[in-house]
């Protein structure tokens, strides 16, 4: 994948743009640029295995759901659900917000599917600014392949990642089934063509594989 292509591409979108070697040293930047902030994140696999809760918590206010305060493997569903929703809406008033992308196009489009819609707003209205955090394996050619992926790939992977009970994980994720499982995660899809007006929004491109 052509990631100085996407850059150029990116910024023709109005998009910031980074691209950095590996994980660590965006991790760097990230944590040398936020700080005294407070900071909403997104349900991001591709943040967690940058580590960068652990840095930006000792310097800013951070709000993030992986970091929920009970312990998912032994909480009921509501007790795991309402700390889930606090901590989902306190990412949404946030002077910065981080997330990553299901996926993204050389022709500088981000696609993120959502089930709930915390990641989908706040990736969209009312942040200083919105940084998309994302690895090489998220890119695709074309828009069209960058939602194939999406629907096909991540979205299958996450359900698995989260247990729920649908049509993909059925037959052991292998592509997406357009169920109506109650588990369903694929509720609303966005399409980012351009920068949103009044947000700044940068694109952090990896040249690794990150999250799904
Ligand atoms: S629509 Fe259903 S089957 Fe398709 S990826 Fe989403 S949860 Fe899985």
């Amino acid at each position: 994948m052509d990631l100085e292509k996407a850059q150029r591409a990116f910024k023709r979108n109005r998009f910031e743009c980074s691209i950095f070697k590996t994980k660590e040293k965006a991790s760097e930047y990230l944590n040398g640029k936020i700080d005294g902030c407070s900071i909403g994140m997104g349900d991001s696999l591709t943040l967690a295995e940058m580590g960068l809760y652990d840095k930006l918590i000792s310097h800013n206010t951070v709000y993030d759901i992986h970091h929920l305060p009970v312990d998912r493997e032994k909480a009921g569903f509501k007790e795991t659900n309402d700390a889930f929703l606090e901590i989902a809406r306190k990412t949404l008033t946030t002077d910065i917000f981080l997330c990553s992308v299901n996926g993204a196009s050389e022709t500088g489009v981000l696609v993120n599917m959502d089930g709930t819609g915390n990641r989908a707003a706040g990736s969209l209205f009312d942040h200083k600014k919105v940084y998309f955090v994302l690895g090489r394996n998220k890119m695709a050619p074309s828009l069209e392949e960058a939602i194939w992926r999406t629907r096909n790939i991540a979205a299958p992977k996450n359900v698995l990642r989260h247990k729920f009970l649908c049509g993909c994980s059925a037959h052991g994720g292998d592509k997406c089934y357009d169920c109506g499982a109650p588990d369903r995660i694929c509720n609303a899809l966005v399409i980012y063509y351009k920068k949103m007006r009044n947000t700044e929004m940068e694109v952090v491109l990896i040249d690794e594989d990150l999250g799904f």
